[in-house]
């Protein structure tokens, strides 16, 4: 790759081009600009273009393209694999594009490529709508969506990308182009699931649903002891629940925080959780058996205004002070041997907050087809991710590698079918796991990655080589 380092000349040429701020290493704000809400990332660009807008993206990927620098494209900052930002080389940093606009007619959010969560929640539940997002507000809407993105809709609504309309995307050679179901269809296809392997998307246009103001929250804590009763019978309920019904459980510590009731402070808990899309008339009876599977240490279920469900798991992620490596496993149904990894990985976890992690899927994910978008395997039943999370710079190498034997354990089990790249640390990914998360669509992502990137100018990210010419 090629310099960064500019003469003064050339850097007050750049200067007059962007109307965002450009950052070198001796500017104020650097340092700040560059942490990663993955601790483990401290990484140091040769220069940061803040993006205003669409123009200057434009701009900053024409001026990597002309230097051919290193490219690492960052919208909310929450890449497990620390993907967005980069050593030497150019960080195209979309954190000052937040805007979001609802259409409450149509029902339609059109959001900023670098907006989070949280920005989306705000605008659209004004309108009492709602784009399937993640759990986490903090957590950037441009990763999530074009990584597939799952959260508490998804089993009604499906995952976030199916619910793209259309997105702006600047492309290697700089231009700006609109994809959708009639405008490249090829790279609309490829958007949805495929990463940031093909541009950097500036704007996405989302379908909304109607959702809330409150809807009904369950969220039962167990003591993790229980946990050999409580899975099962939670398990043996997933079966049965309407698409309404998106439902989780998260081994993890509790810390000693005024957010929660003293029961479950210093505790180890299996959590129990789930979001009903409907309203919570309808909700409450559908939830109640959540504090039912034994004795819960606490009970928080009940309506609960979508934002603050949205927001709730929030301060167990604060930036840049936790060092993560994470790694997911889907599998077409949990039985009893997935159920006793969770398990034993669940109550011997190397740090407080590690956690353990099983959303349920099917709903109206898996009505899609695999081909439907770029977004491999739909069939999975559950996700069973392993979370590490920690403090101490001297702990990654065996957190990491507890991480890898957990997955490697469940990935040994007959029924797992995939991965989930979203929950994925590995910077480099193998053939494999690439295998397991597209399936049959690798070629065909090959193919438009070709088409739009031959170089590979976007390679910082779960990387698809371009297919030979
Ligand atoms: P960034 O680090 O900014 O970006 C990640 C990668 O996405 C970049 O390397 C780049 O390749 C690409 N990218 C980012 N912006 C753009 C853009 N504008 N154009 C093109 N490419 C771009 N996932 C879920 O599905 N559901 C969840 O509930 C969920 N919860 C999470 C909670 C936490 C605390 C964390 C840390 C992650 C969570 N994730 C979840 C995973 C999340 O989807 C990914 O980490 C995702 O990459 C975050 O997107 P971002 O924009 O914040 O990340």
């Amino acid at each position: 790759a090629g310099q960064t380092e500019l003469t003064d000349p050339e850097l007050d040429e750049l200067r007059a081009m962007f109307h965002g701020p450009l950052i070198t290493p001796e500017d104020p704000g650097y340092d700040e600009s560059r942490v990663m809400h993955n601790g483990m990332f401290d990484r140091r660009p040769g220069l940061i273009v803040r993006c205003a807008g669409p123009a200057d993206v434009m701009g900053a990927v024409r001026v990597a393209r002309e230097r051919d620098l290193l490219v690492a494209v960052r919208g909310g900052g929450h890449g497990i694999a620390g993907h967005s930002v980069c050593d030497n080389g150019l960080m195209i940093d979309l954190s000052a594009m937040r805007g979001v606009w609802t259409n409450p007619a149509e029902r339609i959010v059109r959001v900023q490529g670098g907006a989070l969560w949280a920005d989306v929640d705000r605008e659209a539940q004004t309108f009492g709508l709602a784009v399937p997002g993640g759990v986490v507000s903090t957590t950037g809407v441009a990763g999530l969506t074009l990584g597939g993105g799952l959260g508490w809709l998804h089993r009604k609504y499906g995952l976030t990308c199916d619910n793209l309309i259309a997105a702006e995307v600047v492309t290697a050679d700089g231009r700006l182009v609109r994809a959708s179901s009639t405008e490249h269809e090829e790279l609309f296809w490829a958007l949805r699931g495929g990463g940031g392997n093909f541009g950097v998307v500036t704007a996405f246009e989302f379908q909304a649903h109607p959702v809330g103001p409150a809807v009904m929250f369950g969220c039962a804590m167990y003591a993790a002891e229980d946990a050999e009763e409580v899975l099962p019978a939670w398990r043996d309920w997933t079966a049965g629940l309407p698409d309404e019904v998106t439902s989780r459980i998260l081994f993890w510590t509790m810390p000693a925080t005024p957010l929660l009731p003293p029961e479950v402070h210093d505790r180890d808990v299996l959590i129990v959780a789930a979001v009903h899309a409907g309203s919570p008339d309808e909700g409450a009876p559908a939830l109640r058996p959540i504090g039912r599977f034994g004795t819960p240490l606490a009970d928080l279920s009940g309506p609960a205004p979508f934002r603050e469900v949205q927001r709730n798991l929030d301060f167990m992620f604060p930036k840049g002070q936790l060092r993560s490596y994470w790694k997911s496993v889907t599998v077409n149904e949990l039985g009893d041997d997935v159920l006793d990894v969770l398990l034993r990985r669940g109550l011997n976890r190397p740090h407080p907050r590690t956690l353990v992690h099983a959303p349920q899927m099917g709903g109206a994910v898996r009505r899609a087809g695999p081909a439907d978008t770029a977004h491999g395997d739909r069939s999975a039943a559950f996700i069973v991710s392993i979370d590490g999370n920690w403090t101490d710079a001297d702990d990654d190498a065996a957190t990491m590698q507890w991480v890898r034997d957990g997955f490697d354990e469940i990935q040994a089990l007959p029924s797992t079918a995939g991965t989930y790249l979203n929950f994925s640390g590995d910077r480099d990914l193998d053939n494999a796991a690439k295998q397991a998360a597209f399936g049959r669509n690798l070629d065909r992502l090959a193919g438009i990655k070709r088409d739009f990137d031959p170089e590979n100018r976007f390679r910082l990210n779960n990387n698809i080589q371009p297919a030979m010419a």
